[in-house]
Parts: structure tokens; sequence; C-alpha cells
């Protein structure tokens, strides 16, 4: 589990920082679809902090996706690098969701569990005990 006490990082350029005083809530593993095309890669990795534990400074921009659900994932992202660094979702509105890969340690993510799996690529091997 967590060796930093603070949840803290940033986008590739640094103009986006963050840092949340507290334990996610959940850490995971998405392979829907969007995640795979907003990150580049197979799946994103993902932690949920809540809204009144964090600061984030510098201006993100975010855009809007409908789910299945009808709930609006906005996915934030640098407009100067494009790092993708943070969602919010209408689901949890007190919730914010960052990319893992942004922590200043992401050895400290610790995943639980593995989402739409079923749209996972056949190259893109996630620890079966997270299935
Ligand atoms: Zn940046
Ligand atoms: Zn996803």
């Amino acid at each position: 589990m967590g060796k930093a006490n603070k949840w803290n990082g940033h986008c590739a350029c640094g103009a986006i920082q963050y840092e949340s005083t507290e334990e996610p809530s959940l850490s995971f593993i998405c392979q829907c679809r969007q995640c795979q095309r907003a990150t580049g890669s197979g799946h994103a990795a993902l932690f949920v902090v809540s809204k009144n534990s964090t600061t984030v400074t510098g201006e993100m921009k975010f855009y809007d996706q409908k789910a299945d659900s009808g709930n609006i994932v906005s996915r934030g992202f640098c407009p100067e690098c494009g790092s993708p660094v943070m969602n919010k979702t209408t689901s949890y509105p007190d919730n914010l969701i960052f990319n893992v890969a942004t922590l200043e340690d992401p050895d400290i993510f610790d995943p639980t569990t593995a989402v739409f799996s079923e749209f996972s690529q056949s190259w893109d091997y996630i620890n079966p005990k997270l299935r």
C-alpha cells in the first residue's frame, strides 16, 4: 500500500499540478474503448479521491463524453502538453478520477479491480486477479 501519504503529481510539462491529502477510495484499471482512445493504450490506470481533499493548479481543458448509462464523463487534459490528467463524472460529482502515471510516485498505486475487461485488447495483459 501507499508509501507516500500524499497523492500528488503533474502533467508531462508541469503546467497542471495537483495534490490530494487523502488515500484514494478506489484504485482501478479501466479497459473501456473510451479509455483506450484517451490514453492511446490498452487501458487507463485510475484512482479516485474526493474533490474536498484535492487541490489542482493550472487550467485544464475538458471534453465531455456521454456514457451508455447517460452519465457525462469529462476528461481533463493539459492544453499545453496534451497529457490526460483527471476525469470527472456526473455519477460521482464529489470525486475526481486521476490518471496514475501523472503521480510523482506511480508505484504507490495498488489497483483492486479491472473494469470493462470485455473490451480488452488481446495484447493488453492485466493481472488476472483483478478481473
Ligand atoms: Zn502539461
Ligand atoms: Zn474507461
